[in-house]
């Protein structure tokens, strides 16, 4: 069976036209480009992760997950290389549309904040702090492009090519998300900085969860502990990853293909820490 869509880390096949199934491999992307070695585990930790936010969250709003059993599943997906990354799910018409929760003030909402703009319609006010916790989570939706990097809109903008009332129902979703998560996470000595969703419709015209939730990729998760505003945290993610890209360029390009393997085991020892600290004790 082929594939109908290979992203950067997922494969995604159409078996009956209503279904999909979704592998998340161990592939790792940064700065939009996927690395030429994976890391060990990482699609694993990224499905488990996913499929426990869905199913504490199936109160708050539906979701595409249909199956989870191999078993289940065609035949050829019966194998021992699928195990625990794969999922059958609901085949949505996908807004394309990135809806991000941002909790605290970093990355590119900082940026826009250190030159003085406002971001997606919010203007903070002065002395604002690097990493601070916003007053209250704002959302900063982004348009997908397919051939261009990912636009920043502001929920005007958003109203105008979805109308008010998809927006607001889609707003109320991602902050309750976020708050019923957040406050989760709270409890396990963890900070979800912000969090990226996607919503598609399917055949009745519902509003449907999709793609992957709180999962090291799509929110950036922070040691409570290790806390303070001021200073960036360090992250259970991929941004040590990417520090090392970024200061090692040569000819001002990312040298994808020279990450050393120290660096690609302590980027699959934060994924599995995350996981551990979210699901078990
Ligand atoms: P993108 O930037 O579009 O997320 P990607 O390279 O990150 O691309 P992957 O995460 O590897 O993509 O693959 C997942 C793809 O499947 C995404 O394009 C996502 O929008 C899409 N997708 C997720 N869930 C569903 C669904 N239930 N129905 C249809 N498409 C889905
Ligand atoms: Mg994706």
């Amino acid at each position: 069976m082929k594939p109908i869509y290979s992203g950067k880390v997922r494969e995604i096949y159409d078996i009956s036209g209503e279904h999909l199934i979704i592998v998340t491999t161990d592939r790792i992307s940064a700065f939009d480009n996927t690395l030429p070695m994976p890391v060990k585990g990482k699609g694993i930790v990224l499905n488990t992760l996913s499929n426990f936010w869905f199913e504490k969250t199936g109160n708050i709003v539906p979701n595409h997950i249909v199956e989870k059993r191999l078993e289940n599943m065609p035949s050829f997906f019966q194998n021992n290389s699928f195990a625990d990354r794969t999922v059958m799910v609901e085949k949505l018409d996908m807004l394309p549309f990135e809806f991000v929760v941002r909790g605290y003030l970093f990355g590119s909402m900082w940026r826009a904040y250190e030159k003085g703009k406002s971001f997606c319609g919010t203007l903070l006010p002065d002395n604002c702090k690097l990493a601070q916790k916003l007053d209250y989570p704002v959302l900063t939706p982004a348009k997908k492009h397919d051939t261009k990097h990912d636009e920043y809109i502001s929920i005007k903008e958003l109203e105008g090519l979805l109308g008010t009332e998809l927006t607001n129902r889609i707003a109320e979703i991602c902050f309750r998300l976020y708050e019923v998560c957040s406050e989760y996470a709270k409890s396990k000595g963890l900070i979800i900085a912000d969090a990226k969703f996607e919503f598609g419709q399917n055949k009745e015209g519902a509003l449907i969860l999709a793609d992957e939730i709180f999962t090291p990729d799509s929110s950036r998760y922070w040691d409570a502990a290790q806390y303070e505003a001021g200073a960036l945290p360090e992250s259970f993610d991929k941004q040590f990853l990417r520090d090392w890209l970024i200061n090692h360029k040569e000819k001002g390009g990312f040298q994808f293909d020279k990450v050393p393997e120290s660096i690609l085991l302590r980027t699959q020892a934060l994924y599995q820490e995350c996981l551990h600290r979210l699901t078990k004790g």
